[in-house]
């Protein structure tokens, strides 16, 4: 299997390569050549498969045999597993729950650090380990978070030998939750930076940092863990099809409602349609940042600016893994890509042809949510069933009660965090406790800290990362 960039201009890469590289050279972002096809025959045959049984047979056909069979089973199985004491909390590892007629959620927050990301992250640093261990290399993992990432990297990443993981947070600008998941993990590979700025001042620097790596001792080079990285996306298209199966797919249909970042979540569950899973409706959910609501809808693809919201894990201006998206949607002709995004960065607009269009909203429904309507939906499904829900979450369950077109086919809403992690919107919701964190955490609060509160100059965060590898 090859991957190819979106921009159509920048060599193929391995499936290992592709692990190990971020943008592509030509600034698209890397994409399977081709994607795996699987038949509604061989699909009801994986009933009853287990999360790592099914894991394995959808991952497999994307390492194409880079990495032994063998091997593979035994990386899922280490990265999905509730034995470690470190991992997930649950024996389904993704369990489904029933929340309204034919309507279901999709906890995918009960990993480590209570987000869909735990997914992605504690795969890619097994991945990482062992694709370095075997190539006897070391790298640097360098990233922003705004919460959710950083944390879920940095579990993915404290065993692995061959890492060192530096990631910034806006200083004072997450929550007490998100920052103590981050610093309290004292592995002597993991740094923590508060950097005294926001966080466009954190990517920023990461940004610039990949674009001239010189500042790296020898041999040493960058690794992305966002979502640019081809490998978190494929282990994404894994719970689509476990919650499809457990609906009753191939046989039926299933639709999904995903609330919507940076597009990474939801084009996992395109790609799974692509692959043979018969999805009907694919529900784009955001906030008051609606870039991609405004797309869809009003073909109004342009730049506005950031709203701090109840919902900071979706706060984005410009969803990256769109891109991607788009590269389908235009029949995979690279230089009509670049063309189409270097016009979006000079002019902050971005307008699809009718074909495209027409592609899109036959792919996607999408809606979007003030921050009003967030709490009143977080309020609304306590009262009626005792489920309380996350504001993200929240968000996907409303936008699929909104959109959605037919009640005799199943609705999952993908829940990406668990709602101890946004106790300010709970309790909006009038919730007269904050949520309880699960039993794993219960002494978050009382653990040793460290991290390195830097100022807003690059020089000094990479003399920090330099003298620290
Ligand atoms: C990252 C995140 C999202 C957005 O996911 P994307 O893949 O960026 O679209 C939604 N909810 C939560 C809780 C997240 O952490």
């Amino acid at each position: 299997m090859k991957y190819i960039s979106t921009r159509g201009d920048a060599p193929s890469l391995s499936f290992e390569e592709v692990v190990l590289t971020g943008l592509a050279t030509d600034g698209g972002l890397y994409v399977p050549e081709t994607l795996p096809k699987f038949s509604a025959d061989e699909i009801a045959s994986w009933a009853g498969l287990s999360y790592c049984e099914l894991a394995f047979k959808i991952i497999s056909p994307f390492v194409d045999g880079e990495i032994p069979d063998a091997d593979l089973k035994r990386l899922i199985e280490t990265s999905y597993t509730t034995k470690s004491g470190k991992g997930f909390r649950h024996e389904a590892i993704a369990p489904l729950i029933q929340t309204g007629h034919n309507e279901w959620i999709l906890e995918l927050f009960q990993g480590p650090t209570l987000a869909f990301k735990d997914f992605a992250l504690q795969f890619l640093g097994h991945l990482l380990d062992y694709i370095l261990k075997k190539r006897n290399q070391k790298v640097v993992i360098m990233g922003a978070t705004s919460g959710d990432t950083g944390s879920a990297a940095i579990e993915g990443c404290r065993d692995c030998e061959n890492v060192d993981i530096f990631i910034l947070h806006p200083h004072k600008r997450v929550s007490d939750v998100q920052r103590r998941q981050m610093t309290t993990v004292l592995e002597d590979n993991v740094f923590n930076i508060a950097l005294e700025g926001n966080f466009d001042d954190c990517q920023n620097m990461v940004k610039a940092s990949f674009a001239d790596q010189s500042f790296l001792t020898e041999g040493r080079q960058l690794v992305a863990v966002n979502s640019i990285n081809w490998a978190r996306i494929m282990a994404q298209i894994v719970y689509y099809f476990y919650a499809g199966l457990a609906v009753g797919t191939p046989q039926r249909k299933v639709s999904f409602s995903v609330p919507t970042g940076n597009f990474g979540d939801i084009f996992a569950g395109y790609l799974a349609k692509q692959m043979g899973l018969p999805i009907d409706q694919l529900v784009i959910a955001t906030n008051s940042n609606d870039i991609l609501h405004r797309c869809i809808s009003a073909n109004d693809h342009s730049q506005q600016d950031l709203i701090h919201s109840l919902s900071p894990s979706m706060d984005i201006m410009v969803s990256s893994n769109f891109e991607r998206m788009l590269f389908d949607l235009h029949g995979r002709d690279g230089a009509k890509i670049k063309a189409l995004m270097e016009n979006f960065k000079a002019t902050g607009q971005l307008v699809l042809g009718d074909d495209a269009l027409a592609k899109a909203r036959e792919l996607f429904s999408s809606y979007r949510l003030s921050d009003e309507e967030t709490i009143s939906v977080i309020r609304e499904v306590f009262e009626t069933t005792e489920y309380l829900l996350d504001p993200h979450t929240a968000i996907g369950v409303q936008a699929a009660r909104k959109t959605r077109q037919s009640n005799a086919v199943p609705m999952i809403c993908l829940a990406t965090a668990h709602p101890a992690k946004f106790p300010e919107a709970v309790q909006k919701a009038g919730q007269s406790e904050d949520p309880k964190l699960p039993h794993h955490m219960q002494d978050l609060f009382s653990r040793e800290e460290r991290y390195q509160v830097i100022e807003k100059d690059i020089a000094k965060v990479q003399d920090f990362i330099r003298s620290n590898i």
